[in-house]
């Protein structure tokens, strides 16, 4: 997808402070942190969101998933944290290609939303 920002961020196109990357997803630092540790993990494949997660090969899917605790453990995020995905409008995703954030390094508020 040539005009997706985070295609374009997996391909280097936009710098990136990067955290972890293997042979299927790419994880890095949120522009706009929301918490001392905001990370956002990505297929390197493109899909929209989560919603369209069944196009992702099982291979890829499960490293985008693994790939949570390996950073979380990476960042000392011993006290937990917390994973969102946003999906569509009603969620206010607003960069559509899938990826989670991982919130960590505070007390995250008791409602999540
Ligand atoms: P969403 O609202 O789709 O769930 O999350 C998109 C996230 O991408 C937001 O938290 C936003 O701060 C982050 N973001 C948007 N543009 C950029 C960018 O160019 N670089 C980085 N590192 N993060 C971005
Ligand atoms: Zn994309």
């Amino acid at each position: 997808m040539d005009n997706c920002l985070f295609c374009r961020i997996v391909a280097g196109e936009i710098p990136s402070t990067k955290v972890y990357e293997d042979e299927y997803c790419y994880a890095f630092r949120d522009i706009n942190p929301q918490a001392p540790t905001h990370v956002l993990v990505v297929p390197k494949q493109h899909v929209a969101n989560i919603g369209e997660a069944n196009q992702l090969s099982n291979e890829a899917l499960r490293a985008c998933i693994e790939a949570i605790a390996k950073i979380a453990a990476q960042e000392g995020l011993t006290g937990g944290y917390r994973v969102i995905s946003n999906c569509g409008p009603d969620a206010c995703q607003s960069v559509p290609h899938l990826h989670f954030h991982i919130l960590g390094g505070r007390q995250m508020a008791d409602q999540m939303a």
